[in-house]
């Protein structure tokens, strides 16, 4: 037995919104939220209709996608210079405040 690797397995060749356009690969503008931050992905894989325009975003890219923002690849996050926490240092300091 082979397993081979159906890299589109949920895009179906007909149309499943009006069932009579061809679902053909091409690009669509792709917006998403992660953590609370719009991400706008400009040329996004995706499979439209070429009759209604339905619109699939590629399974595949989505994963990738979602991968990446998961986990970025960069290690290192550019930051700038922390501040100094608003919370004080809360060291018991020995002090004495009676007067002399
Ligand atoms: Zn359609």
């Amino acid at each position: 037995m082979k397993q081979t690797f159906n890299m589109t397995p949920e895009i179906p060749e007909v149309c499943p919104h009006c069932y009579f356009g061809r679902i053909q690969p091409g690009k669509r503008s792709f917006a998403a939220r992660t953590n609370g931050k719009p991400v706008m992905v400009p040329d996004f894989p995706a499979w439209i209709c070429d009759v209604c325009g339905f619109t699939i975003y590629d399974p595949v890219s989505l994963t990738n996608l979602q991968r990446l923002l998961t986990n970025p690849p960069k290690p290192y996050v550019s930051r700038p210079a922390p501040k100094t926490p608003k919370t004080k240092p809360a060291k018991t300091h020995p002090q004495t405040d009676q007067p002399a």
